[in-house]
């Protein structure tokens, strides 16, 4: 086995569907490689490209989920945070994986760095439509109504949503899908931190900035469905790093 002491691995927006096999595969060898042996993973969020409840029996999710456990119980805790695909993860997918679920945001410490951790799409302010839908789907009544539904009716309405949110991603400005700068200024000043961690906005870069007069920094990892993206994270510092599909582990 590889050991990779005192090293935190972070990833968001796998985007994990039957639909891409190839990121599936590349996940699975990302745990069963880079990532072994690691102090810690931090999935922070859409994992899958949608998730209809824990009782979902599609294959390909149950094969991550398998990688998953397998993972965990090799010794390195894994750490899941909702985003707005898979926010219906629950108690069923915690025992599936022995992953521990995130709240939306957290602060962590990591070798002497504290930072908030956000899946992202709450800091895309701008998109007022979309966060009246978030505000919407993540009450515990809608999501106990649409829990009782069917699982087919739930995948239905699912991939109805998907093309939804297509349409709209595709017509929105740019800036709009972006990460308000404001909106990242007031979390990163509420909660004190020079560093924040987000996905979802498919935009992997690391910006660099000031809060309160402070030198700060924005990572933001990309997206799976072409290659892979991970933030490696150890007592030396940070990279920010692209995994080519097919490359070395
Ligand atoms: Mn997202």
């Amino acid at each position: 086995m590889r050991t990779a002491p005192m090293t935190t691995y972070f990833v968001s927006d796998l985007h994990l569907d039957a639909a891409y096999p190839s990121a599936i595969a590349q996940f699975g060898q990302f745990l069963r490689g880079m990532a072994r042996g690691a102090d810690a993973l931090y999935i922070l969020g859409d994992l899958f490209e949608d998730w209809v409840g824990d009782d979902d029996d599609d294959p390909a999710r149950s094969q991550v989920c398998a990688a998953l456990r397998e993972y965990v119980e090799s010794g390195t805790p894994c750490y899941v945070m909702h985003g707005n695909r898979d926010f219906l993860l629950g108690a069923g997918f915690a025992q599936r994986t022995h992953c521990r679920l995130l709240g939306d945001a957290i602060e962590l410490e990591l070798y002497g760095e504290r930072m908030l951790l956000t899946h992202g799409d709450a800091l895309c302010t701008a998109d007022l439509s979309y966060q009246r839908l978030r505000t919407v789907v993540r009450t515990a009544s809608w999501q106990r109504r649409f829990l009782r539904l069917s699982l087919s009716t739930r995948r239905t309405l699912a991939a109805a949503a998907r093309a939804g949110s297509r349409v709209h991603t595709g017509s929105a400005a740019a800036y709009i899908m972006d990460a308000d700068p404001a909106a990242v200024q007031s979390a990163m000043q509420a909660c004190q931190v020079r560093t924040l961690v987000h996905g979802h906005t498919h935009r992997p870069a690391v910006h660099e900035f000031k809060v309160a007069d402070q030198s700060a920094r924005r990572i933001v990892l990309g997206a799976w469905y072409e290659q892979g993206s991970v933030l490696r994270w150890d007592e030396r510092g940070y990279a920010l790093r692209a995994l080519p599909r097919g490359g070395p582990e």
